[in-house]
């Protein structure tokens, strides 16, 4: 499959001087939709992850369907105010800004073998804060799967030693 034909590349969104990946036609492409979420399906398989945990809102377009493919659970991270039950937060720096992800308390047990997901790896905020949330409540991150890695921002180092696995990387 050949992936960055389905990536479109749009500057200045959502802000000047920031080049966009924009991933809606490659999720309009059920064969190339079906064919990412099955190689990541594979690289957390692997790892015998019994649970998927992604941040909104792209996350769960990722997140979700790996989890069904992998018969796991699927845990949403949110940004602040929006989960119904007792959470725990954290705040965390974006390639654009600032922000508060929370996860529900009891979402996950002490021990579970988590995957994180997301479309995009920029520099790695999104994400460590996710795996923040995930450790704080004891769970075991063995992985973390994005469609995109925008490699020059270094977010990879940012996970430290985790195995990090993409399907596409500029
Ligand atoms: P990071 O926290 O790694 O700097 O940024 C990654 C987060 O921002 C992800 O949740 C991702 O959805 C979003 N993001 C940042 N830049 C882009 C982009 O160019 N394209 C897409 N699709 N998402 C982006």
């Amino acid at each position: 499959m050949n992936w960055q034909t389905l990536i479109r590349e749009i500057p200045d969104f959502p802000q000047p001087g920031i080049l966009f990946r924009d991933i809606t036609p490659l999720l309009a492409n059920g064969e190339a939709y079906r064919q990412a979420i099955n190689t990541l399906a594979d690289f957390a398989r692997e790892l015998k992850a019994e649970l998927i945990v992604g941040p909104e809102a792209r996350g769960y377009v990722v997140g979700a369907p790996l989890a069904f493919a992998l018969e796991a659970g699927f845990v949403p991270v949110r940004k602040k105010g929006k989960l119904p039950g007792q959470t725990i937060s954290v705040q965390y720096g974006l390639e654009y800004g600032k922000d508060v992800l929370e996860i529900h308390k009891d979402a996950i047990l002490p021990g579970q073998r988590v995957v994180v997901a997301d479309d995009l790896l920029a520099t790695g905020g999104t994400m460590s804060a996710t795996m923040n949330l995930v450790e704080k409540l004891g769970g075991n991150v063995v992985g973390a799967a994005f469609l995109i890695e925008l490699s020059e921002l270094r977010g990879r180092e940012k996970l430290g030693n985790l195995d990090v696995y993409t399907l596409v990387q500029y």
